[in-house]
C-alpha cells in the first residue's frame, strides 16, 4: 500500500501528517499528489469528503517546504479560491495542520467581515491566500494585492463556484495570473460550464477522478419516510428525540425553511440553530462550533450552507425537503459517512416530493430503502411514489436547473443497468469515499469535454509551455 513517504512528501510534512493520524493516502492524494509534484496541471472530480484538501495542500506545502524564497510585499504565491467563506477557512486550517513545521505565511480571505486584517495579513506577502473570488477582487481593486507572482491556482469546488454566479470573478482573476503558474481544478461534478471553465484555466492537464458518490452512500444507511407535508415537524421532532441521534444535519430547501425548522425545533426543547447565507459569518460560525462542540445536535442548513463543511461524527442527515436536484442528494448524505465513519441518511418525503425521489433514485442507481414503521406513515405518499405517478418536480424560481449539465444517467442506457464495479480509473478508490462503483453521470461528463488530459485546447489560452 503506498505511504505518503512514497509520494515523496518532504519530511516535515510526513511528521504533520503521522501527528494527524493518517497513515494513507486516500485515493484522490494517492493520484493526485504524484502529478502535482512533478508541476502537471490536474483535473481532479471529488468531492468533499475525499481528502482532496491535502491532495492540493501537500504539493503545495512540499514547494514551499524546497524553496526558501518567500513572497515579496503583498504578493502571492499559492492562491487557493473556493466558494465560500467556510471552505476558505477549513481549509486555511488545513495548511496550517499539514504545515505545521514549515515557516509560511498564509492569509485567508472572505467577505462579509472587515478587510483590516486581511489587509495587514498581505502588507507583508503571503505564501499561501485562500480566498473567496468576491473580496479578493475587492482588495485587488484596492490595490493590497498583486498576483502578478502566482507560481499555482487552485481553483476548489468549482462546480460550486460557478452555481453560485463566481465565473465572471474567477475568469477576472485567472486573466491577472502568470500563464507559467501550475493550475488545478477540484468538482465533484463536471457539467459543460465546468469543462469549459477547465479547458480555458488548464493547460494539458491530468484528469484525475474518484467519481464514487454511490459509493458514499454504501457507507450510509438511507432511508427514505413518507410523510404528508404537515406531520415533517413532528416526525423531525420524534426523530430528533432518538438516543442514537447525536448530531444531525437537517436539510431544508430554502433559508426561511432553514430558519423555521430551527425555530421550530428550539420550541420543541430540541437544542437546534441554523445555518444560510443570510447570516452573518459571525453568527455562521458560532452555530458551526456549537455544533461541533455538541451543545447544538441539530444544524438546520441549506445546500450552499452546508456545502463542504468538515465536522466529523455527523450521525445523522435528515433531508427535511428534498432536493431538487438529485446531485444534491448524494452531497448532502455525504455530511455524514465522513472519513470512513458511518452514518444514516434519511428522507422525508411528501406527495410533492415523488418525483424528486424517482431522481435520486436514478442517479443513485439504487433505491432507497423505504421505512413505515413510525408514527406518521402517509400510505399514500408511498402509493403515488410506487404508482409512478406525481406531477413532475416544481423548479423553485429561479433557482432550479435541470440536471447537472444536462448529463442525466439515461435508464438502462449502458444495458446494464447498475453499473456496479464497472472500472472507472484504474485505481479502484478506497479509504474515505472509496468504493469502486463508476456513476452514470459521470461516465456521461467525459462527453462533455471533461477528458482533456492531452486535448490542446482550441484556440489556446495563452499560457506558455512549461519545461
Ligand atoms: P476533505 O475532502 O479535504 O474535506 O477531507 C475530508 C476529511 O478527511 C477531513 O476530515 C480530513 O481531515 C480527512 N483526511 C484527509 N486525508 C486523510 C487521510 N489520508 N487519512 C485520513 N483522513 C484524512
Amino acid at each position: 500500500m503506498t505511504s505518503f513517504k512514497d509520494l515523496g512528501l518532504a519530511e516535515p510534512l510526513i511528521f504533520a501528517l503521522e501527528a494527524e493520524g493518517y497513515t494513507h493516502p486516500t485515493p484522490i492524494q494517492e493520484q493526485a499528489i504524484p502529478q502535482l509534484l512533478e508541476g502537471h496541471d490536474v483535473l481532479g472530480i471529488a468531492q468533499t469528503g475525499t481528502g482532496k484538501t491535502a491532495a492540493f495542500a501537500l504539493p503545495i506545502l512540499h514547494r514551499i517546504a524546497g524553496d526558501k524564497r518567500r513572497a515579496a510585499p503583498r504578493t502571492v504565491r499559492h492562491l487557493i479560491l473556493t466558494p465560500t467563506r467556510e471552505l476558505a477557512v477549513q481549509i486555511n486550517d488545513g495548511f496550517a495542520t499539514y504545515g505545521r513545521n514549515l515557516r509560511f505565511r498564509r492569509a485567508c480571505v472572505f467577505g462579509g467581515v472587515g478587510q483590516g486584517p486581511q489587509v495587514r495579513a498581505l502588507n507583508g506577502g503571503v505564501d499561501v491566500m485562500v480566498a473567496t473570488p468576491g473580496r479578493l477582487i475587492d482588495l485587488m481593486d484596492q490595490g493590497f494585492v498583486n498576483l502578478s507572482a502566482v507560481e499555482s491556482l487552485v481553483l476548489d469546488e468549482a462546480d460550486r463556484m460557478l452555481d453560485m454566479g463566481f465565473i465572471h470573478p474567477v475568469r477576472k482573476i485567472a486573466a491577472l495570473l502568470p500563464s507559467g503558474r501550475q493550475t488545478l481544478l477540484f468538482s465533484a461534478t463536471m457539467p459543460k460550464a465546468v469543462a469549459d471553465l477547465a479547458s480555458f484555466l488548464l493547460r494539458d492537464p491530468v484528469r484525475v477522478e474518484v467519481t464514487p458518490v454511490s459509493s458514499t452512500a454504501e457507507r450510509i444507511e438511507q432511508k427514505v419516510l413518507f410523510v404528508t407535508r404537515d406531520n415533517k415537524r413532528n416526525l423531525l421532532r420524534d426523530l430528533l428525540r432518538g438516543k442514537d441521534v447525536e448530531r444531525a444535519i437537517v436539510f431544508t430547501r430554502t433559508k426561511h425553511g432553514a430558519n423555521r425548522v430551527a425555530e421550530q425545533l428550539a420550541k420543541d426543547g430540541i437544542p437546534a440553530d441554523a445555518i444560510h447565507g443570510n447570516k452573518s459569518q459571525n453568527a455562521r460560525q458560532r452555530a458551526l462550533d456549537a455544533f461541533r462542540s455538541g451543545e447544538v445536535r441539530a444544524l438546520v442548513a441549506t445546500d450552499i450552507a452546508a456545502r463542504g463543511i468538515d465536522i466529523d461524527n455527523v450521525t445523522h442527515v435528515v433531508n427535511f425537503e428534498l432536493p431538487n436536484e438529485p446531485e444534491s442528494y448524494v452531497h448532502r448524505i455525504g455530511r455524514t459517512a465522513r472519513a470512513g465513519a458511518e452514518g444514516i441518511a434519511v428522507s422525508f418525503c411528501d406527495a410533492e416530493e415523488v418525483a424528486y425521489l424517482r431522481q435520486i433514485e436514478k442517479t443513485i442507481q439504487q433505491p432507497v430503502p423505504v421505512d413505515s414503521d413510525h408514527g406518521y406513515h402517509a400510505e399514500p405518499v408511498a402509493k403515488l411514489f410506487a404508482s409512478g405517478k406525481g406531477s413532475p418536480p416544481k423548479r423553485n424560481s429561479g433557482g432550479g436547473r435541470p440536471f447537472v449539465g444536462g448529463s442525466r444517467p439515461q435508464s438502462g442506457g449502458n444495458g446494464a443497468g447498475r453499473p456496479q464495479g464497472a472500472a472507472g480509473t484504474g485505481n479502484r478508490p478506497k479509504g474515505p469515499n472509496g468504493g469502486g462503483q463508476q456513476r452514470a453521470a459521470a461516465g456521461a461528463s467525459a462527453g462533455n469535454g471533461g477528458q482533456r488530459r492531452h486535448a490542446a485546447g482550441p484556440g489556446g489560452h495563452g499560457h506558455s509551455k512549461r519545461g
